[in-house]
């Protein structure tokens, strides 16, 4: 990476929060092994631009399969006309694994996006919620910070690699940003989902560095 490029581009690291590692609520598979490397990363100062997603549910969140009686985790259900995978309660606002990971250094992190606040509507991606009750996609406000600093280029990495890294990704490029995903700094909800996501990744122009 140049650093003519990293002037211009911005790293997004999603969900790096206690309950999406082993031992978490949601765990990822292997997540805690990107802890390391993005603490080094940020240590680094790379990018002029970096953002945090905190993924930041009220209790009882529609997510939540323990909302819907009859209903387990990671079942699909259909929600306002799209498909809604049921989690576990996970990072409910407030708590020590909705924390942005204490094992990483986030002084050169300039914002944090916090998602998935609306008690009806889930949010993978940074960017954009999920379709709520009405059919759209509300924005985040990222998009036009990061416009507004002119980063035109995007890096991702976190947590999931197949559900919010992935979104995010999707999103930036449909956004009209250039994107490319860390496929080691980031992990899987479980491995099995890894040549789809890299297939979706390509399909779209998004890089995998
Ligand atoms: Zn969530």
């Amino acid at each position: 990476m140049t650093s003519n490029r990293s002037a211009h581009a911005a790293l997004i690291l999603v969900d790096v929060q206690p309950d999406f590692m082993p031992g978490g609520a949601l765990a990822c598979h292997e997540g805690d092994a990107i802890v390391p490397g993005i603490d080094a990363l940020l240590r680094a100062r790379r990018f002029r631009h970096v953002v945090a997603t905190q993924d930041w549910h009220p209790p009882g969140h529609v997510s939540f399969a323990s909302r819907h009686p009859g209903r387990a985790a990671f079942e699909r259900i259909d929600l306002y006309g799209q498909p809604q995978t049921l989690w576990p309660d996970h990072c409910v606002q407030g708590t020590a694994g909705a924390e942005l990971h204490p094992g990483i250094d986030w002084s050169a992190l300039d914002a944090v996006i916090r998602k998935g606040s609306d008690p009806a509507v889930d949010s993978y991606s940074g960017f954009r919620e999920n379709h709520g009750p009405d059919g759209s996609r509300p924005s985040t406000g990222l998009a036009g910070w990061l416009r507004e600093r002119g980063v035109d280029e995007v890096v991702v990495c976190g947590l999931a690699r197949d559900v919010c890294v992935l979104w995010t990704a999707q999103d930036a490029r449909e956004l009209g940003f250039r994107a490319s995903v860390l496929w080691d700094l980031s992990r899987p909800v479980t491995p099995t989902s890894d040549a789809a996501t890299r297939a979706a990744l390509l399909e779209q122009g998004i890089g995998i560095v």
